[in-house]
């Protein structure tokens, strides 16, 4: 069954973009995954089919309104009720690859891009939205968020990437950065491919990444290494 995404924006023709390229290209031409998107300036009901309006409170720019947001919704849950329906906002939770992971296993997902300053937030009281932010730092609309999402999740789905495990050794899938890659030349400007790497021995090489997946992490993600320690620390449930 084809992974089914769904993306809500004022700008469709930003898709699918990137994704009409490489891997997720020819998977959408293959209908490993389907595109649809809705317009949502399409759910404005008055006349100059607005879709914001002045901020309550005051401040500068726009808000998206609610009403236009939520009938957007609907006639997406109503085409897809068994996709989650996220929202790209910087003020949503942080997306993970595990998040990604268990998106891709799903049966789609519904995004909603944001643009201005913002959605109206009685959307996330009313409808099962969920705020997914792709870092911390502010874009100018949410269709790069969602394009990110989505490539994201399409390189896991089956028969996307070429080598099976391809999917499974990258950073963050054991909660820690991906030990460091070469290629040949083996020396390039007085630089030599670590000796180990080249050794034929499978027991050192695993070792030697274990080690610098760890290494890496600790100095250039103490946030993810301590996450990382602490699980790989804790008792298992149910001990003493
Ligand atoms: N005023 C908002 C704030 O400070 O939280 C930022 C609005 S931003 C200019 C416009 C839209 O870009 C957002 O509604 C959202 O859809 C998208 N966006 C910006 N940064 C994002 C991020 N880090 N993750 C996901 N979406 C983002």
């Amino acid at each position: 069954m084809s992974f089914a995404a769904t993306i809500l924006t004022l700008y469709p023709d930003m898709f699918p973009g990137p994704l009409g390229h490489s891997l997720a290209g020819r998977a959408l031409g293959t209908g490993v995954w389907t595109l649809d998107t809705l317009q949502i300036r399409d759910f404005a009901e008055d006349r100059h089919r607005s879709v914001d309006d002045t901020p309550a409170g005051g401040g500068a720019g726009m808000v998206m309104k609610a009403d236009v947001l939520a009938r957007a919704v609907d006639a997406a849950l109503a085409a897809r009720p068994d996709c989650p329906v996220l929202a790209m906002t910087p003020r949503g939770a942080p997306l993970t690859q595990d998040r990604v992971r268990t998106l891709a296993a799903g049966p789609g997902v519904t995004l909603l891009c944001g643009r201005f300053e913002g959605m109206d937030e009685r959307l996330f009281e009313a409808r099962p939205v969920e705020p997914v932010s792709i870092g911390d730092y502010v874009l100018s609309g949410g269709e790069m968020a969602a394009l990110t999402l989505l490539d994201a999740c399409i390189r896991l789905l089956p028969g996307v990437m070429g080598a099976a495990s391809s999917g499974v050794e990258e950073s963050f899938e054991s909660g820690l950065l991906e030990y460091p890659q070469y290629t040949r030349p083996v020396t390039w400007e007085g630089r030599t491919i670590p000796e180990v790497l080249r050794s034929g021995d499978h027991a050192k090489i695993a070792a030697w990444r274990a080690q610098r997946a760890a290494d890496d992490t600790r100095l250039r993600r103490p946030d993810l290494w301590e996450r990382y320690r602490s699980a790989r620390d804790r008792p298992p449930s149910g001990a003493q």
